[in-house]
């Protein structure tokens, strides 16, 4: 199997780039964001518990994320593999992680970050707020917060990896085929070896 993480800042394109991943590499692409946002609408007890969380950028807490990405995985046992995209984001996410694919004799294969400067995310997804209706993509304020929280509580996660010899860094800049191919290159040289 190939176990992917998609890292990077909100706005980063993380999501963009999973969708074309997913159909050129045949994986399932899990986003805990996406997640929360149908739990939210479909209006379930999780959802009534994430959604006033989220639309500060705080957040939800790890046991609410880990069980919701657990049952998520388990429901889909017979794929290739998996382009976990928003998790994990904290360190005992990583953990969390690493003994859920542990149990089926798995683990990550890569952690791949795209790097965007805080600026153009601002820009970006200020600008993403006009079709998302996102609450938390139409206030700078609370997009400046969700900036602090991921450089406090997520890019350690990226550490985590690296000391595991499997981050890469990819420049998250550029057009969306641009960065495509930086990402395809990554993946490649890495399932080849
Ligand atoms: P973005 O990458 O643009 O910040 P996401 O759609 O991934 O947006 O996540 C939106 C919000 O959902 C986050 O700000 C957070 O409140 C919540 N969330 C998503 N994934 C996680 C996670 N792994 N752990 C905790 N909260 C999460």
């Amino acid at each position: 199997m190939v176990n992917l993480i998609l890292f990077g800042p909100p706005g980063s394109g993380k999501g963009t780039q999973a969708a074309k991943l997913v159909e050129k590499y045949n994986l399932l692409h899990i986003s805990t964001g996406d997640l929360f946002r149908s739990e939210i609408k479909n209006e379930t007890a999780l959802g009534l518990k994430a959604k006033h969380i989220m639309t500060t950028g705080e957040l939800v807490p790890d046991e609410i994320t880990v069980g919701m990405l657990r049952n998520k995985v388990l429901a889909n046992p017979d794929v290739e593999g998996y382009i976990f995209d928003g998790f994990p984001r904290t360190i005992p996410q990583c953990e969390a992680l690493n003994q859920l694919l542990s149990e089926n004799s798995e683990e990550v294969t890569l952690l791949i970050e795209l790097e965007v400067e805080d600026e153009e995310i601002v820009k970006r997804l200020l600008h993403r707020a006009k079709t998302s209706g996102r609450a938390d993509d139409a206030d700078e304020s609370i997009i400046k917060n969700r900036l602090e929280v991921y450089k406090a509580e997520t890019v350690p996660v990226s550490d985590f990896y690296d000391k595991l010899g499997k981050t890469v860094r990819v420049h998250g800049q550029g057009t969306i085929d641009e960065v495509f191919s930086r990402l395809s290159n990554e993946i490649d040289s890495t399932i080849v070896c």
